[in-house]
């Protein structure tokens, strides 16, 4: 069920496995999304034992559109039973009572926690190759400083992502990305261009001027308890979550 789960600065932060649900197939078990073709009762009854296991209410974890853009949501409550999610590849929010949660399989998921003179700032955002070349990082830790929280006080875990010796590229791409993300310049298992999204996501937190960054060094691809797009193309999602816990 759960990959890691711990304290993030005032905040709680957690990743699930894809262990302990009730999905089949190329889904099996844990599967979190709504948009990969997992049955909808299913991915609805695993992400309420996910909030179960996490003590959070049902219904409380606020999940977005992903799109692998930069644009990033403010959230000030929990999420309204039928009302749209936001488009977004992060979300932010100082409320209690609500949870932020990014789907991912092999794209970076990225927490953050900071406080602020209203109470912790939580943000969780989605980094996977274009997001990382947008800036997604940075917008979110941004938004995190305009609702009052100052950068060199967050807290970051960087988590369970395609590592770059699994992630090789076309050369042509390579060199494009790393044009505007040099510090995401790596060789794969087989000598060939690749991306180090989990060490560009890192250097952007620093960057950004978050100086407490934890890096997670499983591999989703290497790893079977974790789904990966790159090694099972079908597969389902699994979530990085983020909480003021209190
Ligand atoms: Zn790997």
């Amino acid at each position: 069920m759960l990959h890691r789960s711990e304290p993030l600065g005032e905040a709680h932060a957690a990743v699930s496995d894809r262990w302990g649900g009730v999905s089949t197939g190329p889904h099996a078990e844990l599967n979190l999304a709504d948009h990969v073709g997992d049955d909808p009762q299913h991915v609805a009854e695993n992400r309420g034992r996910l909030a179960s296991v996490l003590g959070l209410a049902p219904g409380s974890v606020a999940f977005m559109t992903q799109v692998h853009g930069c644009e990033v949501a403010v959230v000030d409550g929990p999420p309204t039973p039928g009302r749209p999610l936001p488009q977004a590849d992060a979300l932010v929010t100082r409320a209690q009572g609500v949870a932020l949660a990014v789907l991912v399989a092999d794209c970076v998921p990225v927490l953050l926690a900071g406080p602020s003179p209203a109470g912790p700032v939580v943000a969780a955002a989605h980094a996977g190759r274009r997001g990382v070349a947008l800036g997604v990082v940075a917008a979110t830790v941004e938004t995190m400083a305009v609702l009052g929280a100052r950068p060199d006080r967050v807290s970051a875990l960087v988590g369970p992502a395609v590592c770059a010796q699994c992630y090789e590229v076309p050369a042509a791409m390579a060199q494009e990305f790393l044009a505007s993300v040099p510090s995401a310049r790596a060789t794969s298992r087989t000598g060939t261009p690749a991306l180090d999204l989990p060490a560009a996501v890192t250097a952007q937190l620093h960057t950004a001027g978050v100086g407490d960054v934890a890096v997670d060094p499983t591999c989703t691809a290497q790893d079977p308890s974790l789904y990966s797009h790159r090694r099972d193309a079908v597969t389902g999602r699994f979530a990085g979550v983020v909480w003021t816990a209190g």
